[in-house]
């Protein structure tokens, strides 16, 4: 159990410390949108790609960069967020999405049943390093800084697929 909770830290301070995608893209083509969590003072800006956006859920988001700065769950889970979905479908980083933030909702729920700690379970496989902010659930003033960067994604795809329209 703490093994594993060193190996889910060790994921986040690695994130924390070379994160991956950092930077800008040059905005139009891509999509800039700024994203600000008040309770920590969290910033994050996405930049995201949306090849062919017209296709909606198949459209490919072809490159993502990460700009703001904070915590360091708020920018750890920029970073393995802008690993997970780049090169994927808008309909596959929905999906995602959807799992992390029910990965958090759900251990919100679980806090008062106790320990609530199964790697074994089957979104465990596609959420890859995001698993390590499984035990974010723990704060939950921090669960804001963990969804902060999935929600600034969600509205740059939601404004992509606008402006084809
Ligand atoms: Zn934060």
């Amino acid at each position: 159990m703490s093994g594993l909770e060193d190996l889910y830290r060790e994921i986040i301070l690695d994130h924390y410390r070379s994160p991956r995608n950092r930077g800008e893209l040059p905005s139009p083509p891509a999509h800039r949108v700024e994203g600000f969590n008040p309770l920590c003072g969290d910033e994050i800006v996405v930049y995201v790609e949306v090849d062919d956006a017209a296709k909606g859920d198949a459209a490919v988001v072809s490159d993502i960069r990460i700009g703001g700065q904070g915590c360091s769950i708020s920018q750890s889970s920029a970073s393995m967020m802008s690993a997970a979905v780049k090169g994927h479908t808008v309909g596959e980083i929905r999906d995602l999405t959807r799992s992390f933030k029910s990965m958090m909702s759900i251990h919100e729920e679980g806090l008062e049943g106790g320990e609530v700690d199964d790697p074994g379970e089957a979104d465990a496989l596609e959420l890859g390093d995001l698993e390590a902010l499984r035990g974010v659930v723990k704060f939950p003033v921090r669960i804001k800084c963990a969804t902060l960067s999935w929600n600034t994604l969600a509205q740059g795809l939601d404004e992509a697929a606008a402006a084809t329209t």
